[in-house]
């Protein structure tokens, strides 16, 4: 089997269409081809993403789903914290100019 006749084949295999034959021809290929492999990876995990949605078995997605919303809320609140403290270092630093000059020009 090559590579366009197994990626043909995915969405049969994921739907358990494909006869013995094909399935062993299929499953020696995945096992030795690394992009169909990938194809059949992404492939699954649509199928059964959509699949689990439909059945209402949504408690893993959902919280792969909640654990990449919190990180993103976690990077946005470092992003934030980091802006302020950036904004606050440009205040000292501008502070520390004006009272570097009232010395120099004061003396
Ligand atoms: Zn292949």
């Amino acid at each position: 089997m090559d590579c366009r006749k197994v990626e043909h084949s995915i969405a049969q295999f994921i739907r358990d269409e494909l006869d013995k034959d094909e399935i062993e021809k299929f499953v020696n290929h995945i096992y030795e081809c690394e992009s169909c492999k990938e194809e059949l990876t992404i492939q699954y995990l649509i199928v059964e993403g959509m699949s689990r949605l439909e059945e209402g078995e949504t408690f893993a997605l959902q919280e792969e789903l909640n654990a990449k919303l919190e990180h993103g809320r976690r990077k946005a609140i470092v992003r934030k914290w980091m802006k302020r403290t950036f904004c606050v270092l440009e205040i000292v630093a501008v502070l520390a100019a004006v009272i570097m000059t009232s010395i120099v020009i004061l003396r």
